[in-house]
């Protein structure tokens, strides 16, 4: 075996061994929150897809008009030829979305963080980031080379010791922060992280994932909050609520510039294919237009929290937190055979011991469905199986003040 294959299978052992290993499963998806996987039929509550515009006829028929007009592929970086003028439409979409001056397109969320962050920042400055970031803002923030401190999960206290400590020796400060967290679905304190920011001069850069066309009417988090105008650094992704593929930043006109001729995420790679940009403008379109729409994942995930006696849900995602990773592995696989198709997510994704289940509602569920899993969950016993250390207001992991990604070793 060649040194570098014996390096692969001896990484691969060790991660199989801690049940860390993960694999590839081709999965088709319907309408409906339909997937199917090999021959079995199941309904999907763990897509990010919430609105169900993936598969809207609107939204399609936006893409294929584009694919049949301009062709497969946009053929270089937005910077040679790959600026299509369909990115125009899309951009003042989003900025009117956000209530910004302008927004910038990446080709994904990740390449949109990781492209940003070290544009605004470097050695002379500093970043404040929530522990339970997602995985791109950790690696966005050490790409900058800025100095990186970690704040308890959503703690202001936390934050504020921090901020105090380290933001007089640093040029400029970012602190970043999900609206909606990924793995836990709760929600930022927003307000107050406008008022720490500005109380210490630093830019606050909220990553809204999978606040995006399910809150604030589909505006999202900051919209919700009401405080929108007051930060700066808008993120997105088009590839969840909007069912398509892409990230942004929505930010002033000065910012939305710098991010076009400096972030090597946008510089140097190939610009989104035409059908992804319609497609996504078109989806846009729904969100702006469609209120209600917008509102259904939370009703549907409150209705299963409510099911369930679980803390009120406060985003279309809910977790339910096992502890180890073969608990939540098993509840997974017992889930599956009942039709049900919730995966398991373990770290480093999540912090250690807190390996869950991780349900997302989406509009294309329907109450018979919610229902159907609630009192699934119920009767394979996985509400007493839940990890004990979980804080009663949200089902909150342990408190941490290292980010799991840190973790080389997987
Ligand atoms: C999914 C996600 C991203 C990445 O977005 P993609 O468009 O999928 O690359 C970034 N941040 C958060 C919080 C996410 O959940």
């Amino acid at each position: 075996m060649s040194s570098l294959d014996a390096f692969a299978s001896d990484k691969l052992a060790a991660l199989e061994k801690k049940r860390l290993r993960r694999t590839l499963q081709d999965t088709g998806r319907g309408p409906a929150a339909a997937a199917t996987r090999g021959a079995q039929e199941m309904i999907s509550f763990c897509c990010n897809d919430y609105l169900g515009l993936s598969q809207n006829n609107a939204v399609k028929q936006a893409a294929a008009a584009a694919l049949a007009e301009y062709g497969a592929g946009a053929g270089a970086s937005r910077l040679v030829t790959g600026n299509h003028p369909l990115y125009d439409g899309l951009e003042a979409s989003l900025a009117a979305l956000k209530g910004t001056e302008d927004a910038c397109v990446f080709g994904s969320g990740y390449l949109a963080n990781i492209g940003t962050i070290p544009t605004l920042v470097g050695a002379d400055d500093v970043i404040f980031t929530d522990s339970l970031n997602h995985a791109c803002l950790h690696t966005g923030a050490k790409l900058s080379g800025a100095p990186i401190h970690l704040f308890r999960h959503n703690d202001m206290a936390d934050l504020s010791r921090l901020i105090t400590a380290h933001r007089s020796s640093a040029t400029h400060a970012l602190i970043l922060t999900e609206g909606v967290f990924s793995m836990d679905g709760d929600r930022a304190p927003l307000a107050e992280l406008c008022d720490l920011a500005d109380a210490h001069d630093a830019w606050l850069m909220v990553d809204d994932a999978h606040g995006l066309g399910v809150l604030g009417n589909g505006s999202g988090s900051a919209a919700e909050a009401g405080v929108s105008a007051r930060i700066p650094l808008h993120m997105g992704t088009l590839s969840k609520a909007v069912g398509s593929y892409g990230g942004f930043v929505a930010a002033s006109k000065p910012v939305t510039d710098l991010l076009k001729t400096r972030a090597r995420s946008l510089v140097y790679t190939t610009g989104l294919p035409p059908s992804v940009i319609a497609g996504a403008t078109a989806a846009i379109d729904i969100i702006r237009t469609d209120p209600a729409l917008c509102a259904s994942p939370l009703e549907y995930a409150r209705r299963f929290t409510g099911a369930l006696g679980l803390p009120v849900a406060e985003s279309p995602i809910v977790p339910l937190v096992l502890g180890d990773t073969d608990r939540a592995l098993a509840a997974s696989e017992a889930l599956a055979a009942q039709g049900f198709l919730v995966t398991a997510i373990r770290p480093p994704t999540v912090p250690d011991g807190t390996a869950r289940l991780r349900f997302t509602f989406s509009a294309m569920h329907d109450e018979t469905m919610i229902d159907r899993l609630a009192a699934a969950i119920r009767a394979l016993g996985l509400m007493d199986a839940r990890a004990a250390r979980t804080e009663p207001h949200c089902q909150r992991v342990p408190i941490t003040d290292k980010s799991p990604y840190d973790d080389q070793a997987i």
